[in-house]
């Protein structure tokens, strides 16, 4: 839904739009908004006079048509492609006469009114509004039955007024995707009293759209005299923020290396907010890959906004900040809808007095939502996703925009939003968008849910237990033969069965009402998944067959491991064999339609290099501007020694007593905090006991392979200004990034090892993509990565240009200059 903005939608253009406002005789400010889309709005004929603003039929609807509880029982639409051949279909069905896609604008005041409708009969003017659907009607929401009648009633009105018709038929035309039949509801109304419910419509809108226009215009005036708040600029900053805000206001994507300290969120939020008045950006999206880096985000945002001399107000900009629902759940053993939830009960009654505390509140951070939200009696989680609409800044997880069905991402292409990107820490934006597009399924669960699934759904569940014996005869481990095999493709046969347990698995889903945490719906949501990437399959993935014990493996985050979530999953351990994974490893393929649909795109971090690495897997343009900030950092500052000892797997146990040894010498030279990084829990294991073993005396604690919250704020608790000892910690782990602890609280760090993934079956097969579309097999497979996690760990030490510390490199292989030349240029390597 969609005011707010500074998009020329009739001409589909972002230039500002001069609405004249007759009255006053004279120009108004820019304010645009947003149709359906642009295509539509280009279609329509002009109106008398430009309006102050413009709202499309669906959005208005939405905004002021919607009542009674929120209801997200789960019911599958059709696809986009289902959906057009539907409209397409019904439209072949009508007779000549039939006109199809005819296109309305009607105004009220200053408020103009734009849609299309399906079609109209001229001869017995009958309006009429199709809805494609799959499963059962009755299984429809009654809300959403409603807000359709608003729509068609809408169009109606703008019908009747465009013909000069006293009256006419509406009929809501519901299409069935699959059995392809219709079921028409047909209503006739006159004139008058279409013109009254599209008034009663328009009344809160305008009113809500005078104020979001006001509060634009505030908004952009504001920034543009804002000035940086954290003067003077430190050491690389100003270069930073010049860089951003050319980006920003020449749509030109850009990838920053910038290093600890120079203040790199505020460097890059101020001139992002800086360039939006110049370039009428309309939203701008922060997004991070871990919840700390909201707050950091949010600490900026806030220095951004706060007033500049102590009696004026604060800078009027709405800030919200996007929680996953399982942390803003309030009923997390409820579902989302009336008869469950109390906060879904009465959702839309209560939400346009919500909406109007949290537009005046303007600052949404988690808890100031959840404070709106419990005052109103509504969901907190479903409040932040409506104020996402009528906020300027967005802080969330990569996810809002980049996941395959990402929210931030599905509503900037719905409402034509301008926005820009900042992405924070952008080096994991390649493990993470691997994750995003990978899936997996296994022999197991397709039994399990045999097993536990509703009958109706067994032929269909055997084909494809089917198709996995033939696969497991296929793949039978013989000899030579390993567990894992490299497929060239997703099996067809295997494919065409699981597409068809999808279909079924859909309808059933669509006509039952089942618990979020059912098998069956858990079960459909990760066939779909991999029935669906399977269809986009090509070299950007590997798709692998594993023979399986049943247990569905551990996954780790990453490139080269297994990057593909399976959090919860519930099913348990069963004794059967196969498994498909469609394993994402060029994540640029599906990301870069995400950052072009970008207005301005700023991914940054302290660790990218080689740029081109992280361009090519990115999926960032060949335009997009480099920039590498000199650390301000001094090498005296760093003492950085390499100890030349093996740390390659077969050599360890023969190099841990001196890898012991360095760590303890260095401890009781110089006494304090440390970090010692090693590449796995194993070899973590082995250096802290056989360090506890042989010294006593030294303080050691160490990372676990599960910690909660507050077991990792006991860890870092320890690295108090006072403390003394080495705290053991997995080299990419969460003690390794992310993680500040200036001055006394931690004065040193031991890495052992490259961080290299290590040698098996997947990463060879990696390797070899890598080699065949980049040509650097080995380095984008093995050595990137590890060192990139190396740098990133060592760089918890120096946090202030007044930090001293050291930094030891436990292996020998840090002198050859192929590794050497990633390491950060100011750092000055001793001889170990
Ligand atoms: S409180 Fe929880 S269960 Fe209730 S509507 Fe919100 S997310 Fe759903």
């Amino acid at each position: 839904m969609t005011l707010a903005v500074a998009n020329d939608s009739t001409s589909g253009s972002h230039e500002p739009v001069a609405s004249a406002d007759a009255t006053r005789g004279r120009v108004d400010a820019a304010v645009a908004a947003v149709a359906d889309d642009a295509a539509e709005v280009a279609e329509v004929a002009e109106v008398a006079e430009p309006a102050l603003y413009t709202v499309s039929v669906r959005n208005l609807c939405a905004f002021a048509a919607k009542s009674g509880d929120l209801d997200l029982h789960f019911t599958p639409s059709p696809t986009a492609q289902q959906g057009r051949q539907g409209h397409q279909l019904v439209a072949q069905r009508r007779g000549p006469h039939h006109e199809a896609e005819v296109s309305l604008a009607g105004r009220f005041g200053p408020l103009a009114v734009r849609g299309r409708a399906d079609g109209f009969d001229p001869r017995s003017h009958t309006l009429e509004e199709v809805k494609t659907y799959r499963g059962a009607l009755e299984a429809m929401p009654a809300q959403q039955q409603a807000l359709h009648w608003a729509q068609l009633k809408v169009y109606g009105w703008l019908m009747c007024q465009s013909r000069g018709l006293s009256a006419l038929s509406l009929s809501l035309v519901y299409f069935d995707v699959v059995q392809q039949t219709e079921s028409p509801q047909q209503q006739r109304f006159e004139a008058g009293a279409l013109r009254q419910y599209f008034e009663a419509l328009c009344q809160p809108f305008l009113a809500w759209a005078r104020q979001e226009v006001a509060h634009r215009r505030q908004r952009d005036a504001a920034l543009a005299q804002r000035a940086f708040p954290q003067l003077p600029f430190r050491a690389g900053q100003r270069e930073l923020a010049a860089a951003v805000y050319k980006a920003c206001v020449s749509s030109q994507p850009l990838l920053v290396q910038a290093p600890t300290g120079i203040g790199k969120t505020i460097g890059t939020v101020y001139p992002a907010l800086r360039a939006m008045p110049e370039r009428r950006t309309d939203k701008l999206f922060f997004l991070t890959a871990k919840t700390p880096g909201r707050q950091v985000a949010l600490d900026a945002l806030r220095q951004v906004r706060e007033p500049s001399q102590p009696a004026a107000a604060a800078l009027p900009l709405r800030v919200i900040e996007l929680v996953a629902r399982d942390k803003a759940c309030e009923h997390p053993d409820k579902a989302c809808h009336g008869e469950s939830c109390p906060l879904a009960r009465g959702f839309y009654d209560r939400l346009p007095a919500a909406r109007e505390a949290a537009a005046h509140a303007q600052w949404l951070d988690r808890q100031a939502l959840r404070s709106v939200a419990l005052a109103h009696g509504i969901c907190p989680y479903y409040l932040g996703h409506e104020m996402v609409r009528w906020s300027d800044v967005v802080v969330g997880d990569y996810n809002y925009y980049f996941d395959r069905s990402a929210m931030l991402h599905g509503l900037t292409v719905e409402n034509n939003w301008r926005i820009s990107l900042l992405v924070d820490e952008a080096h994991n934006l390649v493990p993470r968008g691997c994750s995003m597009y990978s899936a997996e399924l296994g022999h197991a669960e397709t039994l399990l849910v045999r097993d536990q699934g509703p009958p109706a759904l067994r032929a269909r569940i055997d084909g494809l237990l089917d198709q996995w014996q033939v696969l497991q005869e296929r793949h039978a481990p013989s000899g030579k033969q390993p567990d894992w095999r490299l497929l060239d493709a997703p099996p067809e046969a295997w494919l065409r069965a699981l597409h068809k347990l999808n279909q079924a698995l859909g309808e059933h889903v669509n006509a039952t009402v089942l618990d979020g945490d059912s098998i069956v719906l858990r079960f459909y949501f990760r066939t779909l998944a991999i029935a669906t990437l399977a269809d986009l399959f090509g070299d950007h993935s590997l798709c692998e067959y594993a023979r399986d014990d049943g247990t569905l493996p551990a996954i780790q985050d990453g490139v080269n491991a297994g990057q593909v979530r399976l959090e919860g999953s519930g099913f348990d351990r069963l004794d059967a064999v196969g498994r498909i994974t469609l394993r994402n490893v060029v994540p640029g393929h599906f990301l870069a339609p995400r950052l072009q649909g970008a207005d301005a795109a700023v991914l940054f971090s302290a660790t990218l290099q080689p740029a081109d690495y992280y361009q090519s897997l990115l999926g960032l343009p060949e335009h997009t501007r480099w920039l590498d900030v000199p650390s301000p950092f001094r090498s005296q500052q760093l003492a950085v020694r390499v100890v030349p000892i093996s740390t390659r797997r077969d050599a360890r146990a023969l190099s841990l007593d001196t890898l012991v040894a360095t760590i303890a010498l260095q401890f009781r030279q110089v006494r304090g905090n440390y970090l010692a990084f090693f590449s796995s829990f194993d070899y973590l294991e082995q250096a802290c006991a056989r360090l506890r073993h042989q010294c006593p005396d030294i303080p050691v604690w160490a990372q676990e392979r599960q910690m909660d919250e507050r077991a990792r704020r006991a860890f870092l608790e320890r690295f108090d200004h006072t403390g003394c000892g080495i705290g053991f910690a997995v080299l990419g782990g969460v003690f390794a990034e992310g993680v500040d602890l200036p001055g006394r609280r931690l004065i040193g760090a031991f890495v052992a090892t490259l961080g290299l993934p290590q040698f098996d079956p997947v990463n060879e097969a990696i390797c070899a993509r890598m080699q065949a579309r980049f040509g650097q097999g080995y380095e984008y497979t093995y050595v990137y990565p590890g060192l990139q996690k190396v740098v990133q760990a060592a760089g918890r030490v120096i946090r202030t240009e007044s930090d001293t510390g050291c930094v030891v490199l436990l292996d020998a292989r840090y002198r050859q200059p192929r590794y050497r030349a990633l390491l950060p240029s100011w750092w000055q390597l001793e001889a170990g």
